[in-house]
């Protein structure tokens, strides 16, 4: 028996193995969940439909989340086949490269534009599609990173897409308060992905989070394990907020004991 025994929701976000959502899709399977993958194209298939396979999820599909008509089929396709859902997790992000190093004053137009389409327009769009098939209410989650708040150097233009999903995030917990569903984000250490790899300098931030972090830096399991607390019903009245799964590296004020010695 699992905390979520019985309950079903759609995973965005799987690129590979080292994909913060595959953390997360496996912590929820562990707990009993039923789920759906979503990931962005064809060149990921190979990637994705294994992991799939090895939980024993059945439903997956692409969608390009900046095309409304593949996220209109997507959710057509869900809900032939669960009928309704209970969660869903939102793990998506891009930055073309170049702007994830150098000055973030050069951001070109179409680059912010881009970066804030994928990376927090789309929680906005999944979110209203999530609440055709959550007739009984639900929970949402999505990704962020302290880059929101404080000036991480490189994060660039995703530390603005970040503030902005995470007042999304505020904006959408009111919305859909009415619906009964709860809309949350993750805040994380930085962890070695695809997508966090491209990061000017990224090794050395991984190093020094894990060295300022009072608990060290967090991986995808101990992601997983907050979005099976935030997809649960233990959650119920929790809705509209950032959940730091950083070690505490966000509480310091000043480098801990290890960066000073
Ligand atoms: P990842 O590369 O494994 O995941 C990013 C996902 O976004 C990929 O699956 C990619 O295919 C998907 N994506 C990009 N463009 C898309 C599009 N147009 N349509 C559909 N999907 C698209 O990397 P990750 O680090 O697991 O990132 C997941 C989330 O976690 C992101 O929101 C990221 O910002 C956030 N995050 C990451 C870290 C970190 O250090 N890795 C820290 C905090 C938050």
């Amino acid at each position: 028996m699992g905390g979520l025994d019985g309950k079903k929701g759609l995973i965005f976000g799987i690129a590979n193995k080292y994909s913060i959502a595959w953390g997360i899709a496996q912590a929820l399977h562990g707990e009993g969940a039923e789920l759906g993958f979503s990931y962005a194209g064809e060149v990921l298939t190979k990637r994705v439909e294994p992991l799939a396979d090895s939980i024993g999820v059945t439903f997956v599909e692409m969608c390009d989340v900046t095309d409304d008509a593949q996220i209109d089929t997507l959710f057509n396709q869900a809900a032939d086949h669960f009928g309704s859902i209970d969660f869903l997790v939102h793990s998506i992000a891009f930055a073309p490269r170049e702007v994830l190093g150098g000055q973030f004053v050069d951001t070109s137009r179409d680059a912010f534009k881009l970066t804030l389409d994928v990376s927090c327009y789309s929680l906005v769009a999944l979110a209203r599609h999530a609440r055709d098939l959550m007739p009984n209410g639900g929970s949402i989650m999505t990704m962020t990173a302290y880059g929101s708040e404080k000036v991480l150097p490189n994060y660039n233009v995703m530390g603005v897409a970040k503030a902005a999903l995470e007042c999304t995030v505020r904006y959408l917990a009111w919305d859909l308060s009415e619906d009964g569903i709860r809309v949350n984000a993750v805040s994380a250490s930085p962890i070695k992905t695809l997508s966090s790899a491209v990061i000017s300098g990224f090794r050395k931030a991984l190093r020094y989070s894990n060295e300022a972090s009072p608990l060290g830096n967090a991986v995808q399991e101990d992601v997983g394990d907050a979005a099976c607390f935030l997809l649960n019903d233990q959650a119920s009245k929790i809705t509209g907020q950032v959940l730091y799964v950083d070690g505490g590296y966000s509480i310091m004020g000043s480098p801990t004991r290890e960066v000073l010695e």
